[in-house]
């Protein structure tokens, strides 16, 4: 018997499941109904913008780290 697989659920972050064919993502706090491969994008598309933040918060603080950095050397 096929078990669904316990996944994070993009939207709404509480436990989503993703059926053992890969090819159903469902949460039920959420509703949220996609294929694996809309899942893979929507996922790819957020870890996107999260990579913005932090390129955004790194690039604030550089000249400080890479001044420590000097210092280290
Ligand atoms: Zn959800």
């Amino acid at each position: 018997m096929l078990v669904n697989m316990k996944i994070k659920c993009p939207k709404c972050r509480e436990n989503a499941e993703l059926t053992m064919d890969y090819s159903l993502v469902k949460c039920g706090s959420c509703d949220l109904d996609m294929s694996y491969g809309e899942y893979v994008k929507f996922i790819a598309h957020n870890e996107s913008k999260y990579s913005d933040i932090l390129g955004d918060y790194t690039g604030s603080t550089e000249g400080h780290t890479s001044g420590s950095l000097d210092e280290w050397d």
